[in-house]
């Protein structure tokens, strides 16, 4: 996996992930994004199946 969904610069390992798995978020922005970004990676999931 290498840019985050969520637009951010960081690679996705870096950024949302963490946050999904663990299901906590340091700032409201940060849960904003990874919300966003788990919302796209199940988008795809379901589409490339
Ligand atoms: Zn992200």
């Amino acid at each position: 996996m290498s840019d985050c969904p969520c637009c951010s610069v960081k690679n996705y390992s870096e950024c949302c992930e963490a946050i999904i798995k663990n299901e906590s978020a340091p700032t409201a922005l940060s849960l904003m994004r990874s919300r966003y970004t788990a919302y796209n990676v199940l988008k795809n999931l379901a589409f490339a199946a």
